[in-house]
């Protein structure tokens, strides 16, 4: 028991030092173009705060009451440093409204319903578990051709919509090209893995539907529909 309980112990410090270590090279990549900006240079303090938190060995403390923050509460933002208690009403509110706000943009980057494009008529049913989610669910007319996707970014909330956002705009760039599908999954794969957390991945199916009745798909790991 013990030993299984150290196990779980290192493999949350590895995975924490790895996110560190990972938004460390993001910044080292990006810091000589961004040298001027001031939003950027607070994420630089926080990485190096919370690098510090880590050394001194109060890493995942909440700095008001001193209670721990959670490793689930860490993975989803290894630089946290309150606890979500400790939230004014004030806060509360702003995170709520910026919640909204996120669903919202969602929402938004849902395809249209119910409509017909040559011989193909298209229609779906979204139902996100919260109010926002990893789920992907998009249709992409390129000249004759229908192209969908359904796609499922691992984990819940903000991280993984943030993911699912990131994971449409790659969509919505390398399908114009028509190019064959697996090299649109093939590029979209490593175009994802740059901008993910190691802990991050998500699974698709696309398809393109041709004006002949054609269906082609390629599947990035959705068992079921194998
Ligand atoms: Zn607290």
């Amino acid at each position: 028991m013990e030993s299984a309980q150290s196990m779980a112990i290192t493999s949350f410090d590895d995975m924490i030092q790895s996110e560190l270590i990972e938004r460390l090279e993001t910044l080292r990549r990006v810091s000589q173009q961004n040298a001027e900006n001031s939003a950027f240079a607070n994420f630089i303090d926080e990485v190096d705060a919370a690098w510090k938190r880590y050394e001194a060995g109060t890493y995942g403390i909440c700095e008001v009451c001193d209670g721990a923050l959670g490793a689930d509460r860490l993975l989803a933002d290894p630089l946290a440093r309150i606890c979500l208690d400790e939230l004014t009403g004030e806060q509360r509110s702003a995170l709520e409204n910026d919640l909204q706000s996120a669903a919202e943009i969602q929402r938004g980057l849902l395809p249209k319903r119910d409509f017909a494009h040559g011989n193909w008529r298209v229609d779906f049913a979204y139902h996100p578990h919260s109010i926002v989610s990893g789920d992907y669910c998009d249709v992409i007319v390129e000249g004759d051709d229908l192209y969908f996707v359904l796609g499922d970014v691992s984990g819940k909330g903000m991280a993984a919509s943030l993911l699912m956002s990131n994971l449409q705009a790659i969509f919505h760039s390398l399908l114009p090209l028509r190019l064959g599908l697996d090299e649109i999954a093939e590029r979209a794969n490593r175009l994802l893995l740059r901008s993910s957390l190691s802990n991050q991945f998500a699974t698709l199916v696309c398809g393109k539907a041709s004006a002949d009745g054609e269906i082609e798909t390629v599947n990035a790991g959705i068992c079921r529909l194998c």
